[in-house]
């Protein structure tokens, strides 16, 4: 079977690494706090070009306390691309804010700024932007878009960690970045971990006292924060990792050309596409076609396994109900019945992708 994922592959790959990384931990007991927190920090907003990184307990949390660090008047709107996981606008209701759907880019499956522009009005106060599948969105339209609105920028970085906009990072181009370590994003911990950039000083010194009761001292409490941290072990594996990414993700590109190479000229499946000034962290390789359950089927029964990222759109959750109307984003729900996700990983030998491509060529639609 050629794999989605192989976590245990890569474990073997780096094993002296992260074996030392965890016994370090373990033979200090720094597992709260610690100076691999410390150093995870630094490096990680160094290599995201980044002034400040505050290390959480999740994607998801990193999320709701960048939200909650802008502070925005409780009850606003904020704007959410339709197309993304329950994660990006779970953490807006949770921080006592209402969800804005809006339409995401049929391209680019990035938030749809034209769509966005007529959801706007007086009370919306921040957007929220998903790196989705690890294309970063067009962040100049975004921040010019942000300024005319008087938006602050929440990028959602959970599948985007190396991807690069006009020669920058993504992360800290917006207000606010959140990103996730759930084991198999891009870069992944031995379990949850996130975090948050940002090149705000009282931003970031909001968000670490947020993910920490709130506290400036051990127990002297400022206001009511919350527990979120990301552990000793986590950094330290994170941080053996890191020096990887580039090359992990240079990895996955060139699988992705060999895909391209390969598949562009079925006229029954689109690929996805890269535009000119990015460099595409592919956390996913998502094609579209009308045959989608078929395929998924047949590659199955030919050994590829694939995924769907999303099968139901947010707006059609039943978490939703409440805020369905005629102004409901729509494109996201036509999409969802057609998205299929290849094998895509730094996992894949040319022999994998070989046989995926063969696979999917010798299917009938
Ligand atoms: C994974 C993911 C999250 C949430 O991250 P967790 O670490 O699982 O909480 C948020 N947004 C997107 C787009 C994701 O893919």
């Amino acid at each position: 079977m050629v794999k989605f994922l192989d976590l245990v592959g890569q474990y073997n790959e780096i094993k002296d690494e992260i074996d030392v990384a965890i016994a370090r931990v373990i033979g200090s007991a720094a597992y709260i706090g610690g100076p691999d927190l410390t150093a995870f920090e630094e490096e990680f907003a160094d290599f995201q070009q980044a002034q400040h990184c505050v290390g959480v307990a999740n994607g998801t949390d990193a999320l709701e306390i960048a939200i909650e660090a802008l502070d925005l008047p409780s009850g606003s709107e904020i704007l959410v691309p339709a197309n993304s996981f329950v994660a990006s606008s779970e953490a807006v209701t949770r921080s006592g804010h209402r969800v804005l759907f809006c339409e995401a880019d049929a391209v680019s499956y990035t938030i749809d700024l034209d769509d966005a522009a007529h959801r706007v009005t007086e009370k919306t106060k921040a957007m929220i932007v998903v790196h989705l599948y690890g294309h970063p969105a067009d962040m100049a339209a975004v921040m010019t878009f942000a300024r005319k609105h008087g938006l602050k920028v929440i990028e959602d970085c959970a599948q985007a960690h190396g991807a690069e906009f006009d020669g920058r990072r993504i992360g800290a181009i917006g207000d606010i970045g959140a990103f996730s370590f759930y084991p198999g994003k891009n870069l992944g911990a031995y379990g949850d971990g996130g975090a948050i950039l940002t090149d705000d000083e009282q931003l970031a010194r909001k968000s670490r006292m947020i993910a920490n009761h709130g506290r400036i001292d051990k127990y002297d409490h400022q206001f009511e924060g919350r527990n979120s941290r990301l552990d000793g072990l986590q950094a330290a594996i994170l941080r053996a990792k890191l020096p990887h990414l580039d090359t992990w993700i240079d990895r996955r590109n060139a699988v992705a050309q060999r895909y391209f190479d390969a598949l562009g000229d079925l006229d029954w499946l689109i690929l996805p596409t890269i535009a000119d000034n990015v460099r595409h962290a592919f956390h996913l390789f998502v094609v579209r076609t009308d045959h989608r359950d078929a395929l998924q089927a047949f590659l199955k029964e030919n050994g590829v396994s694939s995924g769907i990222h999303y099968p139901i759109a947010l707006p059609d959750l039943g978490a939703y109900d409440y805020l369905r109307g005629p102004d409901t984003p729509i494109l996201a729900t036509k999409l969802a019945p057609t998205l299929l996700s290849l094998p895509m990983g730094e996992h894949l030998t040319e022999s994998d992708t070989d046989k995926v491509i063969a696979a999917v060529r010798s299917f009938q639609p």
